[in-house]
């Protein structure tokens, strides 16, 4: 198994064609705006050698016969589901950020249960991914499609889509552009449709699996807020970060030994309800996590301003941990109460994992507000941290600002609230696995009504009871 360094050195040997500011990145692992993302993902890394983690961190892989990173690992095991979770809780907890593997490990999960009794395409995909995991690679996910005018459909603006524009002999040829969370920090891109299609789309139906620095792939890195601050003394979060790309495929050519499903509008639409499934359920993992650490920034904002033992604020602190716990509940509990498809992976309980994601867009909003409560108008007027060294301004700020540790606990809740740090989290939370309405759509789809009002007529005394004798 690969380790942080080795992960990152690995990253060296690509030839990645990325666009900072306008510029043409020559060393993206050692640009200050992409580090602290590549950091985080080597988090990922780190633990799978951790003697306090690796437990968590890997498992047995049936298809190469050793163990492997779990961010690599098919979910064999009923477990395997909520270790995911309890993984991604240590991760966000430990970065404050998104680490930004787990789209790509849902998505070769969702892959797995998409080509059950897709026999070629099966053994395209299991040849890949023992490829993948013998080389512990990171993948990053392309699902979101740029879609234009949200009324019409893939046909009728079909630039606003990834698709296939040429089938050769020997594989397809794509085109398209896509949002992708840690592209610049990966070694493949894993290319899935963003949602079902129907007859006549099927040029937009294809997953595969490509190099990042193969030709005709550009990424172009996301311009997020306090983007000058990365690794900066105000940084907020000193060490880690997220990141964001644009990813352009200009005519990628992809050899049918990468290309798991064309035009399988069936196996396709299992593959965007599976996928959307797990990755909702992961919000249950690492935002609680990442929230674990803005309840901490909070609490100790409190300390330093001495009135953590005031009973309001005591209240504020005990409701930011209760609404994180619900979500990490929810994720919880729909990993525990998982399926096992017929494939041979298990799938969470749909129900509980839009119920999750749902809540995610909802309720770190709240937490986020309180923190804002708690941490007081110093959290966006203090001035830079360098200041506070300042030979002539220095003593004075001091008053100001207090100690070097109140000023470091206010930016982590600042960059967190608004700044380099929302983007990862908060605006993650909103939007990241589909936005609030997708999630209503599947639970309207997947309620069974008729089973509540066949009960409700049963007690109100209309239907006789033939269930409970
Ligand atoms: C931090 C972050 C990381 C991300 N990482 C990834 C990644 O790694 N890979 C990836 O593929 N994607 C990624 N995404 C993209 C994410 O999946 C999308 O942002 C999300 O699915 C919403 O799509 P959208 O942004 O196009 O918004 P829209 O779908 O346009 O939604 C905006 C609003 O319009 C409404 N709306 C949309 N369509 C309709 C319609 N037809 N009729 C009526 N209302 C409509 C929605 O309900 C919503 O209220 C990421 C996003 C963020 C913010």
């Amino acid at each position: 198994m690969q380790t942080a360094d080795g992960y990152v050195a690995s990253l060296r040997a690509r030839q990645l064609r990325l666009f900072v500011d306008g510029e043409l990145c020559a060393s993206p692992v050692d640009h200050p705006k992409v580090r602290p993302a590549v950091n985080a993902v080597a988090a990922t890394y780190a633990l799978a050698h951790d003697p306090k983690h690796r437990a968590l961190a890997t498992r047995e892989s049936d298809l190469v016969g050793r163990p492997v990173n779990r961010f690599t690992a098919l979910f064999r095991a009923p477990e395997d589901l909520v270790r995911k979770l309890e993984l991604q809780r240590v991760l966000g907890r430990l970065t404050g950020t998104c680490f930004q593997r787990c789209v790509g490990l849902d998505g070769i999960n969702a892959l797995y249960v998409a080509t059950h009794e897709r026999p070629v395409a099966r053994e395209r995909f299991v040849a890949w991914l023992r490829g993948v995991q013998e080389r512990d690679e990171m993948l990053n996910g392309a699902m979101t499609d740029a879609k234009g005018d949200r009324s019409q459909r893939p046909p009728g603006q079909p630039d606003h889509y990834v698709r296939v524009v040429e089938r050769r002999a020997d594989g397809v040829v794509i085109r398209g552009a896509i949002h992708q969370t840690g592209a610049a920090n990966a070694h493949q891109i894993l290319v899935m449709p963003g949602q079902a299609l129907r007859e006549g789309e099927e040029d937009f139906a294809i997953a595969c699996a490509m190099p990042v620095d193969a030709p005709g792939v550009t990424m172009v890195l996301g311009r997020q807020p306090s983007d000058d601050r990365r690794g900066g003394p105000d940084a907020g979060n000193a060490r880690f970060g997220g990141q964001e790309c644009v990813v352009l495929f200009d005519d990628v050519f992809v050899p049918h030994e990468r290309v798991f499903l064309d035009g399988d509008l069936e196996a396709c639409s299992t593959l965007v309800s599976t996928f959307a499934g797990y990755h909702r359920a992961s919000y249950g993992g690492c935002k609680p996590g990442n929230l674990d650490v803005l309840i901490g920034a909070a609490d100790l904002v409190t300390r330093t301003n001495g009135v953590r033992k005031a009973s309001h604020v005591r209240d504020k602190l005990v409701q930011m941990a209760h609404l994180t716990e619900t979500i990490h509940g929810l994720g919880v509990g729909a990993s525990a109460k998982g399926t096992l498809h017929p494939s041979g992976v298990w799938v969470v309980d749909p129900i509980l994992a839009n119920v999750c994601k749902h809540h995610v867009t909802q309720l770190p909003y709240e937490i986020v507000r309180l923190a804002e409560d708690l941490a007081g108008g110093a959290m966006s007027t203090l001035p830079s941290i360098a200041d506070l060294d300042h030979p002539e301004l220095g003593p004075a700020l001091r008053t100001v600002a207090g100690s070097e540790e109140r000023a470091k606990a206010l930016r982590l809740v600042e960059s967190m609230a608004y700044g380099a740090g929302s983007v990862p989290f908060r605006i993650e939370c909103m939007h990241g696995a589909g936005s609030p309405q997708a999630q209503r759509v599947v639970l309207e789809r997947e309620i069974d009504w008729e089973s509540k009002v066949k009960r409700a007529r049963v007690l109100a005394g209309i239907d006789a009871d033939d269930e409970l004798a």
